[in-house]
């Protein structure tokens, strides 16, 4: 029977919202300065319609004003950069965030290194990110996924310090950025990936699990340490013919087997995610906030 607590990413997300929400309103009554989220959009990709949209709708609903810029998936590298270098500029923007997965043709690193990195609130400049492997030093913006995380362990009262962490995945936007934040709080990290042998084994010794790897259900019962802690960050649609949609979204983990062994774990969806988006908006009021010197 299942007796591991559930982590409820949506709630805390809400809490969080509603904490910013305070935040802006306060910093538009002391100084007048609404804050402000430029996203840039190139081609069709469904998914990524849809992300932007939620990111749309989160910014109203804190009152954040966003500025959106779609361009035609054969869009050049130049227009891009070009949007790029105008929000740099623009005062009343102090977030950019070029949507990802970007066009075949264009250099993501290019394009990403052409945000100001006082603007880079999705933290994905070289520069945040070097910041952030630092010891000594700190990032102006942390990656939106992995910081949820790691707020989810903070908000639920979860030990990190000394504690044995494993990262599964060691993507530039979660999985390597998820590892340095956790080795941040003084956890011993592992990271394991597509070439790790026997990951079972390395994960179940994992008092904290942090997945990001993109197969469904990939982590079983028999890869969890009783009484560990797990955030899946995986959306991984599988088919059900049961939906009207014809498929639904799980995560990397059984949830059903690590709800009998784990002390908590994130539901997908409801876990991560509405994290994810919470974790922009923070940035961004932060970035509004350092630019005025207002505390
Ligand atoms: P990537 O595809 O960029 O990275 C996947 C990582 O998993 C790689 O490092 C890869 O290893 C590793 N991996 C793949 N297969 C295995 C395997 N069988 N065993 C161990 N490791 C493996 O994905 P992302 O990091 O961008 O995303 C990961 C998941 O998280 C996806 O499901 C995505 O949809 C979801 N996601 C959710 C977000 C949210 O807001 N909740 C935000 C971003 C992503 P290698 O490096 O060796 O190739």
């Amino acid at each position: 029977e299942p007796s591991a607590k559930v982590i409820d990413g949506k709630s805390v997300a809400k809490q969080i919202r509603e904490e910013i929400s305070a935040e802006v309103t306060k910093l538009k009554e002391a100084i007048g300065v609404v804050p402000g989220l430029a996203v840039i959009l190139v081609g069709d990709r469904k998914d990524s319609a849809t992300y932007v949209r939620n990111k749309k709708k989160a910014c109203e609903s804190v009152g954040i004003n966003s500025f959106e810029v779609n361009l035609p998936d054969d869009a050049s590298e130049q227009e891009v950069l070009k949007y790029i270098s105008d929000f740099n500029g623009d005062p009343s923007v102090h977030g950019i965030l070029v949507q990802l997965p970007l066009p075949s043709h264009m250099n993501e690193q290019n394009i990403l290194n052409a945000v100001t990195i006082e603007k880079d609130v999705d933290g994905f400049h070289p520069l945040n990110i070097g910041h952030l492997a630092m010891r000594g030093s700190e990032p102006l913006f942390v990656p939106c996924t992995p910081k949820g995380c790691i707020e989810l362990l903070h908000r639920y009262g979860v030990d990190i310090k000394g504690k044995r962490a494993v990262v599964i995945g060691r993507s530039n936007i979660v999985g390597m950025p998820a590892a340095l934040l956790l080795q941040r709080e003084d956890a011993t990290v592992t990271i394991v990936h597509s070439r790790t042998k026997n990951p079972e084994e390395i994960t179940r010794q994992a008092d904290i699990i942090i997945s990001a790897v993109g197969q469904p259900n990939m982590v079983r019962g028999s890869w969890i340490k009783p009484g560990a802690v797990i955030i899946d960050v995986g959306i991984n649609p599988v088919e059900d013919a049961t939906s009207p949609r014809g498929y639904r979204l799980v995560g990397d983990v059984c949830y059903d087997e690590a709800c009998k062994i784990a002390a908590a774990v994130t539901p997908v969806p409801g876990g991560v995610g509405p994290m994810t988006i919470a974790m922009l908006l923070s940035n961004t009021v932060s970035s509004a906030k350092r630019a005025y010197n207002f505390n």
